[in-house]
């Protein structure tokens, strides 16, 4: 295994460390730092750098180690897909997307997943390993050159669950900010966990100002253990729970994602029971019409019925707008397109 640090998980005070051990001058991690921090990661394109430096960067780091494998353009709406390699050969995908406040990049917080959701593409592909900061840090940067455009929003809701990469997801919502690299505040980044509920207390604690979104999908127990296995651990109503301690602890609005299968989450009985699962709580439901992909045991939501839900749990009182669709023509969601190449690559 290559013990070397992946270059943008380096911050300036391991890059000045590092020139001073080596006997460079001071200014040059400057100069290496506002590279890395505009995406560049590697050796080649740092044009101001003399050989003997690039050398020593590529002894003792992972330069590059982050490629566009593959690139995807939705011919319906624009909406990118890019498969990225890692130095160690796992692969995981990032989306980019157009919304009128600009573009919003869809990152992977972990190689594949252990969560074992049974709708989810990612699940079925298996588990790689977690990301570093760096990696999660580097998608965003990545995009923003691939685009030629500056990335105005984040959601950490690719592939992986971010909660069980926790340490470096906090690391990474620090980078996020930094005005040399993305420069994105706290409330342009969205984080969504499946629900693993120590994680959710301890978010609560920080107090942050990022987004947080609950992958729900079902009202009860019983049917999150089908479709949700681990996740499902935790019972709904302790997972509601953590959820109010962390709308009043910290003041903010709380998201729920809700895909809706055909005939097994989208009843009228399951739209009551979320209700009254919900009531008075801050929040705002994400109804999901979810894809289907090879080898899915679920059928995707006929469009009527997601009309039906959406109107009951308005009705019921609750806030609710049907996810818009995008990148359908390029297997955009979670997980489809890598699991897709590893079965024709593997
Ligand atoms: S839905 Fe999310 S948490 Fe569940 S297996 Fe897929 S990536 Fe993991």
């Amino acid at each position: 295994m290559d013990s070397r640090k992946f270059c943008l998980d380096l911050n300036e005070e391991d890059l000045k460390t590092w020139c001073k051990d080596r006997g460079f001058p001071s200014f040059r991690a400057g100069q290496i730092r506002k590279w890395l921090a505009s995406g560049v990661i590697d050796t080649a394109s740092m044009t101001n750098l003399p050989k003997d430096i690039k050398a020593g960067l590529e002894e003792d780091f992972i330069m590059g180690g982050m490629t566009i494998a593959h690139d995807f353009v939705s011919q319906i709406d624009g909406t990118v897909k890019l498969v990225f390699a890692l130095h160690d050969g796992n692969i995981i995908e990032t989306v980019i997307m157009r919304y009128s406040t600009g573009l919003s990049v869809c990152i992977s917080s972990q190689a594949g997943c252990k969560m074992g959701c049974t709708f989810c593409a990612s699940a079925k592909a298996g588990f790689g390993r977690s990301l570093s900061p760096g990696e999660m840090l580097g998608q965003v940067l990545l995009a923003g050159r691939y685009m030629d455009e500056r990335i105005r929003s984040v959601v950490v809701m690719g592939i992986g669950e971010p909660f069980d990469n926790y340490d470096n997801l906090i690391s990474f919502l620090k980078l996020i900010n930094d005005p040399d690299g993305p420069n994105l505040g706290a409330r342009h980044v969205t984080v969504s966990t499946c629900g693993l509920i120590p994680k959710i207390e301890e978010f609560t604690k920080l107090k942050l100002q990022v987004n947080l979104a609950i992958s729900l999908h079902a009202p009860n127990d019983e049917l999150r253990r089908e479709l949700m296995p681990v996740p499902a651990h935790y019972p709904v109503r302790d997972l509601i729970d953590a959820c109010r301690k962390y709308v009043k602890e910290t003041g903010r609005r709380i998201t729920f994602e809700y895909s809706l299968f055909d005939e097994v989450n989208d009843t009228i009985a399951c739209a009551r029971q979320l209700a009254a699962l919900l009531k008075g709580l801050n929040c705002h439901i994400n109804l999901i019409a979810a894809n289907e992909f090879p080898g899915s045991p679920y059928k995707r939501c006929r469009k009527g019925r997601i009309e039906v839900f959406r109107k009951e749990l308005e009705r019921l009182g609750l806030n609710a707008t049907l996810r818009r669709e995008m990148g359908t023509d390029i297997m955009a969601a979670c997980g489809q397109l890598r699991r897709g190449i590893e079965e024709k690559e593997g």
